[in-house]
């Protein structure tokens, strides 16, 4: 196989190969951005979803699945909302032979799906606090050039919604979805920032947005999910309504959180490199993979005992894979490096004779773990693997971000950007035609890099009001 192209200086056509290289999807389906899961995807996905499920139930969220369609008489409710997702819907128009008397939309998002239930189902301030994630595929007929994971039209979604009492409530919802973000992404070894979005780039309907942004290269971001609080917005027109405990009846205070196979995109973006993928323990399909290196006249003991070995690191819970095809050692390292297997067990026969078998990682680093202590090293191995996985991608974080002072500085980034603004929207644009991508918002939390206070906007020269902010280019 041909040689990937540079991560850093053509980073996306790096990133469509190091993809392909990593057989996790394949997007010759005839219809574009919808792209079949392959089986080594599908078990990356899974395995995602399963931090997600993880964190998000261990902050009292529980699994409902709502339909796929839903009436356009529903979807129409919310002006905003509708406004924001018209350009983008599927519809169903028949149904057989016989047009339909309401259309129905696929849904991009299901607000409008769950709302007019969420009336039925919250009467009372005992129903409160309701907190609900489904992981469904919506669909969104994105008109730009689609991208595996990162730009496509049938998505792999996860999204919670939930209905508060009050404000506060609302508000702390949206810090618990952060902190329950911040773990995912720690299994998943990703830096990212909090932004909360300008007005003019808020979630259709929303009363605020706070996304994850990743820098992937260069100027580029990728956002990751997003987590919204809608207050009343969508509560009225839905008439999600509750008798409180004074006996008014009040509307609920509604948030909503949302993340995709994005991640999947973002884990391949971050952690790849010149020879692939490089997938954290948490998500790859396979942990370990163990080759045997049978050399002619080396007969069958490499092959049993790297049997073995696999059974007894299965029985501790690994996920392992001896590859046993007819096919040379150096071939099978190539072809597991670009999937991202984050250790290789090779056992030739003066492994076999020893007891031992060389590990390498996914990052080449090469250490010997011996059948006496075969679990625990293994599991050893893949810990400091993840640990330092997660510090290769911390260091690229940190120099991904560089200061701009003027709007001439924007232009030609190689590097997201930091900067002073005054929050007017105005600047905002003129910032956004200067860099040629999105001002991002400003960040809920520190900045990798030592800023003292804000200068003067860098669009308007406005010294009041100013607070950092971050702009790039979205991927
Ligand atoms: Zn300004």
């Amino acid at each position: 196989m041909a040689d990937l192209p540079d991560k850093s200086s053509a980073f996306v056509d790096w990133y469509l190969a190091a993809v392909e290289a990593a057989d996790l999807t394949d997007k010759r389906y005839p219809v574009k951005g919808m792209n079949v899961w392959t089986p080594y995807g599908l078990a990356a996905r899974r395995l995602l979803d399963r931090v997600l499920v993880t964190e998000i139930e261990a902050t009292g969220s529980v699994a409902v699945e709502f339909p796929l369609l839903i009436p356009e008489t529903e979807f129409a409710k919310e002006a905003e909302h509708i406004k924001g997702f018209d350009r983008e819907v599927f519809w169903v128009t028949r149904g057989g032979a016989s047009p339909l008397d309401v259309p129905l939309a696929l849904r991009p998002t299901s607000e409008t799906a769950m709302y007019p239930i969420f009336a039925l189902w919250v009467r009372s301030h005992r129903d409160l606090p309701l907190n609900v994630y489904q992981i469904v595929n919506v669909f969104r007929y994105d008109t730009k050039t689609t991208r595996p994971f990162v730009r496509v039209r049938e998505i792999h979604f996860f999204e919670e919604h939930t209905c508060q009492a009050d404000i506060a409530a609302s508000d702390a919802r949206v810090q618990s979805n952060l902190a329950a973000f911040r773990k995912m992404a720690e299994a998943f070894g990703l830096p990212y920032l909090a932004i909360r979005r300008p007005e003019w780039d808020k979630f259709p309907g929303a009363f605020y947005s706070i996304a994850f942004d990743a820098p992937v290269g260069g100027a580029l971001t990728l956002q990751l999910g997003t987590v919204h609080a809608y207050r009343e917005n969508f509560s009225r027109p839905y008439g999600i309504r509750f008798e409180a405990a004074d006996g008014s009846q009040q509307y609920a205070q509604q948030t909503t959180f949302g993340l995709s196979e994005r991640l999947l995109g973002a884990i391949v973006a971050v952690h790849g490199d010149e020879k692939g993928a490089a997938l954290p323990t948490s998500v790859a399909p396979h942990e370990v993979v163990v080759v045997p290196i049978t050399a002619a006249g080396a007969g069958a003991t490499p092959l049993t005992v790297a049997r073995a070995y696999a059974d007894r690191l299965r029985a501790a819970g690994r996920r392992v894979l001896v590859d046993e095809r007819d096919d040379r050692p150096g071939a099978k390292y190539f072809y597991w490096e670009a999937r991202g297997v984050p250790l290789r067990l090779d056992v030739g026969r003066r492994e076999a004779e020893s007891g031992t078998a060389t590990a390498v990682d996914r990052l080449g680093r090469r250490t010997t773990v011996t059948a006496a202590a075969l679990e625990a090293e293994v599991a050893a191995a893949l810990a400091e693997y993840d640990r330092a996985l997660r510090g290769r991608a911390d260091r690229a974080f940190a120099e991904r971000f560089a200061l701009a002072r003027t709007l001439e500085e924007l232009k030609d980034s190689a590097t997201v950007r930091v900067l002073s603004w005054c929050g007017r929207e105005e600047c905002g644009h003129a910032i956004e035609t200067a860099i040629g991508g999105g001002l991002l918002g400003t960040p809920e939390g520190p900045l990798p890099m030592e800023l003292g206070p804000p200068g003067p906007c860098v669009a308007s020269g406005e010294t009041e009001n100013v607070r950092w902010a971050v702009a790039a280019r979205p991927i």
